[in-house]
C-alpha cells in the first residue's frame, strides 16, 4: 500500500513538477537609469516586497564610463571597460575604421573582447539562455547567442518581454536556467525631465514597480516564483542637468582639427594632427571638465589599456554638459565619474540562493558577474570581481560583515575580562576576621584571659 503511495506521488510529482526543477535557475533584469536614491524617494510598494523578501545592496558602484552599453557589459562579463572592449556607446576602432552605435551594434567585432554569461552557461551549464533585449544578446558572440532571444525593438512592450521570458523559461526542452530582461526606463524620463522632477518621476517609477509587480505574477502563475533566482539592477544613475551648464567646444577650438567620437559627459577626441596641441586648446576650456591624455587617465577608472579608449578623454564635472556649440535638449543625463552617488544604480535579489530580509550597503558591479556563476554552478571566465564581496548575499555561503566582527570581538574581549576581574578578586579575597575564635576555642580553657 505504502509502495503504492509512493509511486503515485512521484508520479505527481513527475508530470506537475517544472522543467529542470532540479537546476539552479537565474532571472537577471535591469531597469536602465534606476539611481539607488529612487528606492527612498519614491514610494514603490512592489519593490519594497521584493527587497524585503530577499537582499539588498543600496548603491553598486558601476564601471567608468557610466554609460548604458558599457555598463550592462560589465554586469555580464564581470570586466571592466578595457577589459570587454565595449568602451563606449559610441566607438571608432582606427585600425578596421568600423564604428558602433545604439544603432549599429550587432558587429559580433565590437563584443567578442569577451564571453558573456550567457554564452558560458550554453557551453558549460546545466542548460541554456534566453534573453529579452539585453544589451549584446542578439549578437553572435563568440559565435553563439542565447538560445531564445528577440532583436532588439525598444517599442515591443514590457508585457510582452515577460510573456517571452516566462514562456522560455517554461521550456523543457531545450531546459532554460538563465535568462535575462531589460527595460528602457526610468532612463528615457530620467534623461527628458531630471532626476530632481519629482512630479514626473514619480509617475514613471510607479509603472516601473507595476512592471515589477507584473513580473512577479507571471512567475508565480507560471509556478516558478518558488524556485526561481531574482536579481533586479540597473546600469546606472542620473545627474540633473541644465543649459546654463555648458562646455562649448567650439569656443576653444576649431572642429577642423579633431572628430569627435563619443559626446557628453565624457567625450572621446580623436586629433586629426597635432594630439599636443589639441590638448593644449582643450585645457583651456573652462573649469568644469578634466581633460586627460590616454595615459593619464586615473587608475581608478579602469580605463586606458583599450585601442577603442581615444587619445584624449573629457570628463565633464558631474551636471555639466560638453557641446561644440548645439543647445541642450535633455534634463538629465549619465556617464559621469563613478564615484559620484548620483551615477550609482541599486541591486535586488531573491529566491533560494539569497537570504531573506539582508541589507548591505555596496559592492562594484563586476561582482555580479562570479556571484551569477555561483549561483549557476559555472566556472567564470577571467575578471575584474570578487565573489568574496557578495558572500553575505548568500545562503551558502558563511560571511561575517565588519559590523558584526567588531562587535563580536568587543564582546569577547568583555567576558574574558569580566572572567579575570572574577578571578583576580577571588584570589585575593582575605578571610573575614574571625576576633572571637580564640575567645570560643578557649571557652573552656580554665587560664583567665587578661592577668
Ligand atoms: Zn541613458
Amino acid at each position: 500500500m505504502s509502495l503504492l503511495l509512493t509511486l503515485l506521488l512521484s508520479g505527481i510529482v513527475a508530470c506537475c513538477g517544472h522543467p529542470g526543477d532540479s537546476v539552479p535557475r537565474l532571472l537577471l533584469v535591469s531597469f536602465d537609469g534606476f539611481r539607488a536614491d529612487y528606492l527612498e524617494t519614491y514610494h514603490l510598494p512592489h519593490l519594497q516586497e521584493f527587497i524585503e523578501d530577499g537582499v539588498l545592496v543600496k548603491q553598486v558602484t558601476n564601471a567608468f564610463i557610466t554609460k548604458t552599453f558599457p555598463n550592462h557589459y560589465s554586469i555580464v562579463t564581470g570586466l571592466y571597460e578595457e577589459s570587454h572592449g565595449i568602451v563606449a556607446n559610441d566607438m571608432y576602432d582606427a585600425d578596421t575604421k568600423k564604428t558602433f552605435s545604439q544603432f549599429n551594434d550587432s558587429d559580433p567585432f565590437w563584443w567578442n573582447e569577451a564571453v558573456p554569461i550567457w554564452v558560458t552557461n550554453q557551453q558549460q551549464g546545466n542548460g541554456t539562455s534566453a534573453a529579452a533585449m539585453w544589451p549584446g544578446t542578439d549578437v553572435k558572440i563568440n559565435n553563439a547567442t542565447p538560445h531564445f532571444f528577440m532583436k532588439y525593438n525598444f517599442s515591443v512592450k514590457f508585457q510582452e518581454r515577460v510573456e517571452k521570458i516566462v514562456t522560455w523559461l517554461n521550456s523543457s526542452d531545450p531546459v532554460v536556467n538563465f535568462a535575462t530582461l531589460y527595460w528602457e526606463e526610468p532612463d528615457v524620463s530620467g534623461h527628458k525631465y531630471g532626476p530632481n522632477d519629482t512630479e514626473n518621476m514619480r509617475k514613471v517609477l510607479e509603472k516601473v514597480d507595476n512592471h515589477v509587480g507584473y513580473l512577479k505574477s507571471k512567475l508565480k502563475a507560471s509556478g516558478l516564483w518558488d524556485s526561481i533566482n531574482v536579481i533586479i539592477t540597473s546600469d546606472h544613475g542620473m545627474a540633473t542637468c541644465s543649459p546654463k551648464k555648458l562646455i562649448v567646444l567650439d569656443g576653444c577650438i576649431d572642429r577642423s582639427n579633431y572628430v569627435l567620437i563619443d559626446k557628453s559627459p565624457v567625450a572621446a577626441v580623436l586629433p586629426k594632427k597635432n594630439k599636443k596641441y589639441v590638448y593644449n586648446l582643450l585645457k583651456k576650456c573652462g573649469n568644469h571638465m578634466k581633460v586627460y591624455l590616454k595615459e593619464e587617465i586615473p587608475e581608478r577608472f579602469h580605463y586606458r589599456h583599450n585601442k577603442r579608449i581615444q587619445p584624449i578623454i573629457l570628463v565633464a564635472d558631474e551636471g555639466w554638459t560638453i557641446v561644440q556649440n548645439e543647445s541642450l535638449l535633455k534634463l538629465g543625463d549619465h556617464g559621469y565619474d563613478n564615484a559620484l552617488p548620483s551615477m550609482h544604480p541599486f541591486l535586488a535579489a531573491r529566491g533560494p540562493a539569497f537570504h531573506r530580509g539582508y541589507k548591505q550597503s555596496t559592492i562594484n558591479n563586476v561582482d555580479i558577474y562570479p556571484m551569477m556563476c555561483h549561483i549557476l554552478g559555472l566556472t567564470p571566465q577571467p575578471h575584474n570581481g570578487t565573489f568574496s564581496n557578495t558572500k553575505c548575499l548568500l545562503t551558502d555561503q558563511w560571511c561575517i560583515n565588519l559590523p558584526e566582527a567588531i562587535g563580536i570581538v568587543i564582546g569577547v574581549l568583555m567576558v574574558l575580562t569580566t572572567f579575570t576581574c572574577i578571578i583576580i578578586i577571588s584570589k585575593n579575597r582575605v578571610a573575614p576576621p574571625r576576633p572571637f575564635s580564640r575567645l570560643q576555642l578557649q571557652s573552656d580553657d580554665d587560664d583567665p584571659l587578661i592577668g
